[in-house]
């Protein structure tokens, strides 16, 4: 390890070992085979329409095991695997791919993706059969209504087990054409007991995603890139709505992005600490909330 990260290792450190918590759990990482991250990243730092035209250099874009070295280096005790499909016929694969890398990295959270297909139902059931313990949905990059009928079995089946599934459904950066917080009210409506963490906390739409969480008792909320200087700079979380994000401060969960972050992790953090919701706060969304939800 570099004397720049071993140094921000130590800033990491410092913040959760001052709330006196085991490390962190964060439920917003991105792991993938090779190829599609490497594609992913050259996405960004090519300012494609999807990231809003904004310049994003990757912090992190480094070899995979150098990664999971890291996370460990920060004392994040948990973490997950974040993939998704662009088009049908992938996810299986990317869910064979995410239980492989599972196996073989004992503190990722073994993640499973979804689309809307035919065979859907079918290969979420044997994800959630082989272990998987939380699932991510991309609507912005996806591209499809998360309201589907394709995927009503699989949202059933995943309310049923209980298994979180981390859905980019809000417009940030660039809205997609079915992103919002209305095609996911209609999924709500259908599967109230769903288990939906909406990621980045719902950016830009941030008050109408803080609403459908309070009128959901099962619904939950990542800090993904929110309340970073690069976030507050284009689409800023409204002041007047933190009372309403303290009041939810159980069903918050910390989420990074990492490696995709243009900025190092520890501003995450530090963007956390400074909203002044309290060490109490801070304690739940960095740790306990998520251990509590994978039964860590
Ligand atoms: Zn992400």
């Amino acid at each position: 390890m570099s004397d720049h990260h071993a140094a921000e290792a130590g800033e990491v450190r410092r913040f959760w070992g001052r709330l006196g918590l085991p490390g962190l759990v964060d439920v917003h990482t991105h792991f993938m085979p090779e190829r599609v991250l490497n594609k992913v990243w050259d996405y960004f730092e090519a300012q494609g329409p999807l990231t809003g035209g904004l310049a994003w250099p990757i912090a992190y874009r480094k070899e995979e095991t150098e990664r999971a070295a890291l996370l460990r280096e920060f004392g994040v005790r948990a973490f997950t695997s974040m993939l998704y499909p662009h088009k049908p016929g992938m996810a299986r694969w990317l869910n064979g791919w995410a239980a492989d890398f599972a196996c073989r990295t004992p503190d990722c959270l073994h993640t499973a993706t979804l689309y809307p297909e035919q065979d859907v139902e079918a290969y979420v059931g044997e994800a959630v059969e082989a272990g998987a313990r939380v699932f991510k949905a991309h609507v912005q990059v996806g591209a499809y209504d998360p309201a589907d009928e394709l995927l009503d079995g699989a949202w059933g089946l995943l309310a049923e087990a209980g298994i979180p599934v981390v859905i980019h459904c809000g417009s940030g950066p660039a809205p997609g054409k079915y992103t919002g917080p209305e095609p996911v009210a209609r999924v709500l409506a259908r599967h109230p007991r769903l288990r939906l963490v909406v990621a980045h906390l719902g950016m830009p739409e941030y008050q109408d995603f803080l609403g459908l969480a309070e009128r959901h008792p099962e619904v939950r909320l990542d800090t993904t890139m929110a309340f970073t200087d690069f976030t507050e700079g284009f689409m800023p979380f409204p002041r007047g709505a933190l009372p309403r994000l303290a009041a939810l401060g159980d069903r918050v969960l910390l989420g990074s992005d990492f490696p995709n972050i243009p900025y190092p992790y520890v501003h995450q953090l530090q963007a956390l600490g400074r909203l002044g919701l309290g060490d109490d706060w801070l304690r739940a969304v960095c740790h306990d909330n998520a251990a509590a939800l994978f039964g860590l």
